[in-house]
């Protein structure tokens, strides 16, 4: 079953709320990528051009304290916004109140109010019940189009639908539609490749691609977990010693189909690197950490890479943020980008970061715009900012 999209509704002369995602990184009033609202304007244009009264909301990064406030002000969304496509965009200074409500009251078709950061109300992020209810009362009908939130049940994602006739966006659609290919019907061989720096960040999603993934790749700090639990030596490398059991228990379930790295870059210091050199996993001296995957390992990956018609990728292979350190994400990324006729997915967070400053991005299938989301619906997990839209 297909969720309603943003297609089904009739928008025209509706004031139609459509939760973004906004969130964009930014560094002393500048927008430093505009990746997000580029990826929002497909959902925009549409209900501008069938002749919405289209109300905006977002929020963008954490606001905790009045500074945050200052920091994490909309308005330079509004700015970026107004420059990208061609409706006019009012942009409201409030969350709620008398600017807000007769700036929509003032809308006409085909217009743009964009609201200040959902976050500046401290019932967001817990879904009050009255705060969902409120920004319901703006509008006649909800789009859900950010991914990067849908994985919350904030009063912007689940509280507003909750009293609004509900639709997917164009981009949550099509993130449902490539992550949902491949964690329900495959193409296979179907290949994972996990990395970052923290197992208990990805138990859920290794356990579930276990099951459905034809084979599993991991590298990153997390691979020492495994290494440990197979009583090898990792040095000082990264250890989330509570997890040994558990990753026991993922290369006995696994087996066949899990892949370690065999070989590792080592350094005998993390910030100031003087002896860096290539050992056997397992064999690390006792003062010194694994910082990347080895030669063989990125040999043995990209064989375990052939043929493969799915891939789904997230974390980096190594500190891939210093260069001593980026080979293994980066070959693991060009091996990827070349493969044939696969669709190659990416779940946003690092991995993306990296395919994007690699200069490979229009190589992949799909580049995620949620990691926690896109971590999450891989895992299974059911994402409520999604389950809260009707089926078609
Ligand atoms: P994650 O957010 O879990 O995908 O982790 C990404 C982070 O993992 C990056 O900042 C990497 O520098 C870090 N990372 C990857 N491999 C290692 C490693 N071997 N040791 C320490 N950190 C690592």
């Amino acid at each position: 079953m297909a969720k309603v999209t943003v297609k089904d509704l009739n928008v025209k002369g509706k004031r139609v709320i459509v939760r973004v995602d906004f969130n964009v990184p930014h560094k002393n009033g500048v927008i430093t990528d505009d990746n997000r609202i580029i990826a929002a304007l497909p959902t925009i244009n549409y209900l501008t051009e069938n002749g919405a009264k289209v109300i905006l909301l977002s929020h963008l990064g954490k606001v905790k304290t009045d500074e945050d406030k200052i920091k994490n002000d909309m308005s330079i969304v509004a700015a970026r916004l107004a420059e990208v496509q061609s409706a006019p965009v009012k942009f409201v200074n409030a969350t709620r109140g008398a600017e807000l409500e007769n700036a929509v009251a003032e809308m006409k078709e085909g217009e743009i109010v964009l609201m200040q950061n959902t976050r500046y109300e401290a019932g967001e992020s817990k879904n009050d019940p009255e705060l969902g209810a409120y920004w319901a009362s703006l509008g006649d009908l909800f789009v859900e189009d950010a991914f990067g939130s849908v994985h919350r049940a904030h009063a912007s994602t689940v509280g507003i639908p909750t009293h609004l006739p509900a639709a997917v966006g164009f981009l949550v659609e099509k993130e449902l539609n490539v992550l949902g290919g491949a964690l329900n019907d495959p193409q296979r061989p179907f290949v994972a490749i996990l990395g970052g720096a923290k197992v208990s960040d990805k138990i859920g999603v290794i356990e579930n691609l276990l099951k459905i993934a034809d084979k599993v790749l991991i590298g990153g700090g997390m691979a020492y977990t495994f290494q440990a639990a197979e009583g090898k030596k990792i040095g000082t490398s990264l250890l989330e010693a509570d997890k040994e059991d558990l990753a026991r228990d993922f290369m006995a379930k696994g087996a066949g189909k899990l892949f370690l790295p065999v070989d590792t870059v080592i350094a005998n210091d993390f910030d100031n690197p003087t002896d860096i050199k290539t050992v056997k996993a397992g064999e690390i001296p006792d003062d010194y950490m694994g910082l990347d995957i080895g030669d063989e390992t990125i040999a043995e990956f990209k064989k375990a890479l052939e043929g493969a018609k799915t891939v789904f990728w997230n974390g980096p292979m190594g500190v891939f943020e210093k260069p001593e350190f980026a080979k293994g994400t980066i070959e693991i990324c060009k091996a990827l980008a070349e493969l044939d006729g696969a669709t190659t997915i990416i779940g946003g967070g690092d991995s993306a970061s990296a395919a994007k400053n690699l200069g490979y991005a229009e190589k992949f299938s799909h580049i995620s715009t949620g990691g926690g989301a896109s971590l999450e619906y891989m895992e299974g997990k059911e994402l409520p900012g999604v389950a809260i839209i009707p089926e078609k």
